[in-house]
């Protein structure tokens, strides 16, 4: 069975475990969200593919859920002694290392769906891990505090303000002239089945969707959906500040409502979500807090059964 995934950081990544676990026979490609990525430091930085690379790989920081496991921080230190800004970003010395050789490896020319190969060759990840595009394409956000109305790139917004400042619009700059990255189009054509994770709506799956080419690829094929809102709320995280945002509610309902009939053909929902309901989309019921390894794969293992 040919499975392709779309994916941003955590969410993704906790469930992509639990499917990798479901389907162990399966051809699962991951289609990994690029909107986050920031430069900082002259250092080309993918949050999203590395917290997915990690997880897969064994070598993510459990509790944080991104970063190194027994990771440190000197160069991090090193640099907040010089005064250098911006130091509300978490950079961890071993992870410093993975985005070193990335920007080395773009410097020569190459590009990032090689280089996430090339990354991946040591993380063993167990699945192919595809950036959502080779181009440019980062999301800002448009704020308005006491600095004035201004767009700040999405880190800013949601690692140095802590999501506090509500956003009046989220834009991914580039996106129109971006193109999906070798590989993209292909794996969704060639798939059984497009499964989508409990990642954030907005700037996680909804990023992915705006490559153009992307969500008309998706449109045509069995989707199922799992709901990453269970009982009003985003379990982690501030992903309602981003549907805020776009002004929609933070419910398993308005989630299912934005992506909509034409995308979805299941929706999986927790327990507490039962009655959620749109016509044209199968919607089922079950546990859905992904707490250990063996509940995520109960998990994944609905959605393909959803499918089905
Ligand atoms: P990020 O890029 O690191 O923010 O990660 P993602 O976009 O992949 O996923 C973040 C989303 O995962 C959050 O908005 C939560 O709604 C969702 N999430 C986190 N843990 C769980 C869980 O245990 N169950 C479900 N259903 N969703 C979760
Ligand atoms: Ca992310």
């Amino acid at each position: 069975m040919r499975i392709v995934s779309l994916a941003g950081g955590i969410g993704g990544a906790r469930f992509l475990r639990g499917l990798r676990s479901a389907a162990p026979d399966a051809e699962i490609t991951v289609i990994g969200n690029t909107g986050d990525d920031i430069t900082l430091f002259g250092l080309r930085v993918c949050p999203d593919l590395d917290t997915v690379m990690y997880t897969l790989g064994g070598g993510i920081n459990e509790e944080q859920g991104w970063g190194r496991t027994g990771e440190s921080h000197v160069v991090k230190d090193e640099l907040a002694a010089y005064g250098m800004e911006p130091q509300w970003f978490g950079l961890g010395d071993k992870d410093i290392a993975t985005h070193i050789v990335r920007t080395q490896m773009l410097n020569a020319g190459y590009p990032l769906s090689a280089i996430t190969e090339a990354l991946c060759a040591r993380w063993q990840p167990g699945v192919r891990l595809i950036p959502m595009t080779d181009d440019r394409a980062e999301t800002h956000v448009v704020i308005n505090d006491e600095q004035g109305r201004r767009a700040v790139h999405f880190q800013e917004w949601w690692v140095r303000l802590r999501a506090s400042v509500p956003a009046e619009q989220i834009v991914l700059v580039g996106a129109d002239d971006a193109k999906p990255a070798p590989g993209v189009i292909e794996a969704l054509d060639e798939a059984d089945v497009v499964i989508l994770p409990p990642s954030n709506p907005v700037v996680s799956i909804g990023t992915i969707l705006q490559i153009p080419g992307i969500r008309e690829a998706v449109e045509k094929k069995t989707v199922v959906g799992v709901s990453p809102i269970i009982g009003g709320a985003p379990v982690r995280g501030m992903a309602d500040a981003c549907l805020t945002a776009i002004g929609v509610e933070t419910s398993a309902q308005a989630v299912l409502e934005l992506y909509g009939s034409r995308l979805l053909d299941g929706w999986l929902v927790a327990e507490e979500d039962e009655g959620v309901a749109l016509e044209g989309v199968r919607v089922v019921a079950r546990p859905l807090l992904m707490t250990d390894p063996q509940a995520t794969a109960d998990i994944a293992r609905a959605a393909l059964e959803l499918a089905r």
